[in-house]
C-alpha cells in the first residue's frame, strides 16, 4: 500500500470505529441499527449478505461476503467479529459512546472489544472487492458474544445448512495481533429451588429452598475436587484442571420463615469437553436420586430446574492448524498463546472451519472503565488485512 492510501485507510477505520461506538449495542439490547450500518457498507461494494436472528427478531447477526472471481481453488476466509459490548459503570473521564481521541489512543466502549477489528475489516473491505479474490472473503457479525455466546450459535447453524463449513476464520479479539489458539470453555448456570414456606417452629412441614440449595452447593464444591483429579496431562491451561465457581446463592426472606425459593448462580471452565459432561451427569444424579426425592416427600410440587445461561465451548490447540499458519504467514509471528477468555472459536472450530483468535487492542482494556485501543493496533490491524488480500489474489 502507498502511504497515501495508508493514510485514507487510516481515517476511514477510524470514522467507522468511531460510528460504530455510538450505536450503544449492549448485550441482550437490540443491534439492529449497528447491523444496517454494516449491512450498506458491504452492500455498496457489491457483498451479499444473509441475516439471522434471535427469537423476538430484535438481535440481527450479518453473514455478508465478498465473492471470489475466479472458480474458487482456496479456501475462504472468515472474518469475525461480535458487535455487542459489555454495559458501562460509572467513573468514565469520557462519554463511552462518543469515540475520543487522546493522545495515541481512542476511547469508548467496545473500543478493543471488538469493534476496532469489526471498523478496520469495513474499512478494508472496498479494497478486497476491487481486487483479483481467487477465494471467498467473508464478514461475520455477531449478537450478544458477551452473554455466553447467545447469538452466533444460530448463525452457525445457517453456515452448516448452507454447506459453509470449510475454511480459514480469524476471530478479531484483541490479542495485539498475537495469534491465541485455544481456550478452555465457559458455562454459565443458574439453578432454582422451589419447596415450600413455612414457620420455622415447624420446620418438617416446610421444604426449604434454601438448605437444599446449600446441600447442591456443597455437592458441586465436592465435584470441583474431583475436576482436579481429572487434568489432562499435558494440559496447556493455567490452571491445568476444569474450574467450578459459585457466583451466587439467592433466597429467604426472614429469619424465622422457611424459604421457598432460592436460585444459586454458577460457572465451570471444562479443559475439555468432556469434564462438562462428567460435571452435569453427577450433578443431575445427585440432584434426581438424593436431592429431589427428599423434597417431594414432604411437598409433591417441589423442584429443581438447571436454567443453562451459555455454554461456549472451548476452543482446542491442534498441532497443524491451517489458520494459524496462515496468520503466522502474514505477521511473521509464530508463537501462539492460551487466553482464559472465551471467544466464538470453538464454535467454527466444531464445524470444520480451522480457527485463530487474533485482532487489534489488548484484552487489558476489554470490560473496564475508559476502554481504548491504541492507534497504533489500527495500523497493525490494516496491514494484516492487506496479507490477507495478498494471499487471496491471482495475477
Ligand atoms: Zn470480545
Amino acid at each position: 500500500m502507498s502511504t497515501e492510501n495508508n493514510n485514507t485507510l487510516y481515517e476511514k477505520s477510524i470514522k467507522i470505529l468511531t460510528d460504530l461506538i455510538s450505536f450503544k449495542t449492549i448485550s441482550g439490547e437490540d443491534n439492529t441499527k449497528l447491523i444496517d450500518y454494516c449491512d450498506n457498507i458491504l452492500n455498496d461494494i457489491g457483498a451479499t449478505s444473509f441475516r439471522t436472528y434471535d427469537s423476538e427478531k430484535k438481535r440481527v447477526n450479518l453473514f455478508s461476503t465478498i465473492k471470489s472471481k475466479k472458480t474458487q481453488n482456496k479456501i475462504p476466509i472468515i472474518l469475525s467479529g461480535h458487535t455487542d459490548v459489555v454495559p458501562v459503570s460509572p467513573g468514565w473521564s469520557t462519554d463511552p459512546f462518543k469515540a475520543t481521541i487522546k493522545e495515541d489512543k481512542l476511547y469508548g466502549r467496545g473500543a478493543c472489544d471488538m469493534k476496532g477489528f469489526i471498523a478496520c475489516a469495513l474499512a478494508f473491505a472496498p479494497i478486497f472487492s476491487k481486487s483479483n479474490l481467487d477465494r471467498d472473503i467473508h464478514f461475520s457479525f455477531t449478537f450478544d458474544e458477551e452473554t455466553a455466546c447467545i447469538g452466533a450459535p444460530i448463525l452457525i447453524k445457517e453456515l452448516k445448512k448452507r454447506g459453509i463449513n470449510n475454511g480459514i476464520c480469524i476471530v478479531g479479539e484483541p490479542t495485539n495481533m498475537k495469534i491465541i489458539d485455544a481456550h478452555k470453555g465457559c458455562y454459565e448456570y443458574t439453578t432454582y429451588f422451589e419447596g415450600l414456606a413455612g414457620h420455622s417452629s415447624q420446620p418438617q412441614k416446610g421444604v426449604s429452598a434454601v438448605e437444599y440449595a446449600a446441600r447442591y452447593v456443597n455437592k458441586l464444591i465436592e465435584l470441583r475436587e474431583k475436576l482436579k483429579d481429572r487434568a489432562p496431562k499435558k494440559s496447556i491451561f493455567d490452571p491445568p484442571f476444569s474450574t467450578l465457581q459459585i457466583g451466587g446463592i439467592f433466597g429467604g426472606i426472614a429469619h424465622n420463615v422457611i424459604a421457598d425459593k432460592c436460585y444459586v448462580n454458577w460457572e465451570t471452565r471444562p479443559v475439555v469437553k468432556e469434564d462438562g459432561v462428567f460435571l452435569n451427569l453427577e450433578l443431575d444424579k445427585y440432584v434426581n436420586e438424593i436431592l429431589l426425592p427428599e423434597m417431594k416427600k414432604i411437598y409433591p410440587n417441589s423442584s429443581i430446574k438447571k436454567e443453562i445461561i451459555g455454554e461456549i465451548i472451548g476452543f482446542d490447540r491442534l498441532e497443524n492448524s491451517e489458520a494459524c499458519e496462515f496468520v503466522s504467514g502474514i505477521t511473521g509471528d509464530n508463537s501462539r498463546e492460551v487466553v482464559s477468555f472465551g471467544t466464538e472459536a470453538g464454535l467454527f472450530q466444531e464445524i470444520g472451519i480451522s480457527t485463530a483468535v487474533c485482532g487489534p487492542g489488548s484484552i487489558e482494556q476489554a470490560h473496564k472503565i475508559d476502554e481504548f485501543i491504541k492507534l497504533e493496533e489500527i495500523n497493525k490491524c490494516l496491514k494484516f488485512l492487506d496479507g490477507i488480500k495478498d494471499k487471496s489474489i491471482y495475477k
